[in-house]
């Protein structure tokens, strides 16, 4: 645009130098000629009276720069003061000539045939009849012009310069303010009101564009805080296997650094299993695959990218599936204990049966057969009870709703039922303190039952029971000791473990599924808590469960 401006302008002034210049030349030359014109008319006026004075002779005796001739009225010419009248043709035809014969006097200013020069002439008709002409060559006009023409063609040069540096100055002046426009910022005063459809469609057109941009930032924050939720790693690759995007948990699972640039996707993961499938995706293919790596079970699920049906990048999903892999191991683990710990008691039950079928039993001992059978199927009951339970707690729908519990008035019913078991071993119950916790009734009945049942079952002669409570703002804590047979440190670590029963010599002896505390452990978990043991052989132990307030 400056260019535009200066050039135009330069032109412009350029051609306004030349064209005045011309004029200039024109009125030059005009006048002068006019001026010539004029001293020749007054020339002729001198000589017109020496020659009413002397006649001819008059001619003969002048001295002038300038051509003088007389010619008759038919065009003889009678004298000439440069040339021979004798040699010159008859001038009737010249313009100044036949001018003068019709209005008295004549001007032309022409190229001399006679001389061979540009001339100017001046003629006046006489009375007689003659005419008398003078003429100067027009040479002296255009050695004038020449002359000058030195001093224009500096003007004119120097009109020039001046008509460049004002181009410049007025393109400078006139862009400026166009330059310092801000267009990012909505503009409410054009510099020039010819620029205002201009300024009020770039003023549209930022509105649109940041209208645009703020939908994008929100849908790009939409997505991260949705992608930053997601517990599945997600990955966006390119065509040349560059990490575009990832989100947190993708980070987090491969233990990468997120540091902005665009790393290769082989920094997350460069297991040749990972890089073949990157590779299988890129070409267009959606694959998914599971692998463990350091006892972790990943899931990845591939995606290729199409753009009008050419790849142009790829999303990967992994998912951390650890824990479901463990559950479903668990879950096989159980079902065997399961199928095995039902099998001992039902096959004690089969061949007591078989024994009575046979009618291999002396009477005296059917009594004594039947309690066993008794037993174990009281065995069978309680261990199916006890599996109920926990898969009740594995179906959270089923526990019931949180409410107001006042846990000594609960642990007063508790013991309640153990007693006539406590009574047979002489065993103490008591109760210190008293808590208030909001829960769910039938799992803290669990956890403080089971508890109990075992400080009873696993105790001394003449043992006691302790179940105390303590509280703050947030947590209450229930702690059951016992001064028993007290748990090794090997079998503390294990005695959660659904079926574990510790020390088998006298597990044997007392009843039990081994299922209790895994019942309550899942019931403390399930209630966002903790349980701990702290145990000293033979001389007893402490179960403490903390549970949240609400
Ligand atoms: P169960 O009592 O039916 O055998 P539990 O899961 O309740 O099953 O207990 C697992 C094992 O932990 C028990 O077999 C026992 O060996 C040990 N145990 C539990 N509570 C106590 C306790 N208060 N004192 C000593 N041993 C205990």
């Amino acid at each position: 645009m400056f260019k535009k401006i200066f050039n135009n302008t330069l032109i412009t002034v350029a051609l306004v130098v030349v064209v005045l210049i011309a004029l200039f030349l024109n009125v030059l030359n005009n006048t002068y000629t006019q001026r010539l014109a004029d001293s020749l008319k007054e020339d002729v006026a001198f000589i017109e009276k020496g020659f009413e004075v002397e006649g001819l002779d008059y001619f003969n005796g002048l001295d002038s720069k300038e051509r003088i001739t007389l010619i008759d009225e038919d065009g003889s010419v009678l004298f000439d003061n440069r040339r021979d009248s004798e040699s010159l043709e008859n001038h009737s035809d010249r313009e100044e000539i036949k001018e003068a014969i019709e209005t008295g006097e004549g001007y032309s200013r022409r190229y001399s045939d006679s001389i061979g020069v540009v001339s100017i002439y001046y003629a006046k008709a006489l009375e007689n009849g003659d005419i008398i002409r003078v003429s100067l060559e027009a040479d002296s006009i255009t050695s004038l012009l020449v002359r000058m023409f030195s001093y224009l063609f500096w003007i004119a040069v120097i009109g020039l310069l001046v008509a460049m540096f004002l181009a410049q100055r007025a393109a400078s002046k006139i862009v400026k303010p166009i330059n310092e426009l801000d267009v990012d910022k909505p503009i409410t005063l054009p510099p020039y009101k010819e620029l205002t459809p201009l300024v009020s469609k770039i003023n549209e057109q930022n509105y649109t564009i940041e209208k645009q941009i703020d939908k994008l930032n929100k849908r790009k924050e939409e997505l991260k805080n949705i992608t930053a939720n997601m517990n599945e790693g997600l990955l966006v690759i390119n065509a040349k296997e560059k990490v575009l995007s990832a989100n947190d948990a993708a980070l987090k699972l491969f233990g990468v650094v997120a540091n902005g640039r665009k790393e290769s996707v082989y920094e997350f993961d460069h297991s040749r299993i990972f890089m073949e499938a990157i590779k299988k995706a890129l070409k267009g293919e959606a694959l998914s695959f599971e692998k463990s790596t350091n006892g972790r079970y990943l899931e990845y699920m591939l995606s290729p990218v199409k753009v009008d049906n050419v790849v142009q990048g790829a999303t990967i999903v992994v998912m951390d599936i650890t824990e479901k892999r463990q559950q479903e191991e668990m879950r096989r683990e159980f079902s065997s204990n399961v199928s095995h710990e039902l099998k001992t008691p039902l096959t004690s039950i089969s061949g007591f049966a078989e024994l009575l079928r046979n009618d291999l039993v002396a009477p005296k001992d059917v009594c004594e057969i039947g309690s066993n059978i008794y037993d174990e199927a009281q065995r069978l009951i309680v261990m199916i009870e006890d599996i109920l339970k926990l898969s009740r707690l594995d179906d959270s729908r089923s526990v019931g709703e949180k409410e107001e519990i006042d846990l000594r008035q609960l642990s007063e019913k508790i013991i309640e039922q153990y007693k006539g078991q406590a009574k047979e071993q002489n065993i103490s119950l008591s109760i210190k303190n008293t808590a208030k916790i909001k829960t769910i009734r039938q799992l803290i009945n669990e956890i403080i039952s089971n508890l109990v049942s075992n400080a009873i079952k696993y105790n001394k002669e003449n043992g006691e029971v302790v179940i105390s409570f303590l509280e703050d703002n947030k947590h209450v804590t229930i702690q059951v000791s016992d001064s028993g047979q007290g748990i090794s440190f090997e079998d503390q670590k294990r005695i959660f473990e659904r079926f574990y029963r510790a020390d088998k010599a006298h597990s044997s002896e007392i009843p039990g599924t081994g299922l209790g505390l895994s019942i309550v452990k899942h019931a403390v978990n399930y209630l966002g808590g903790e349980i701990s043991v702290t145990s000293e052989l033979n001389k007893g132990s402490t179960f403490k469960v903390v549970l949240p307030k609400e």
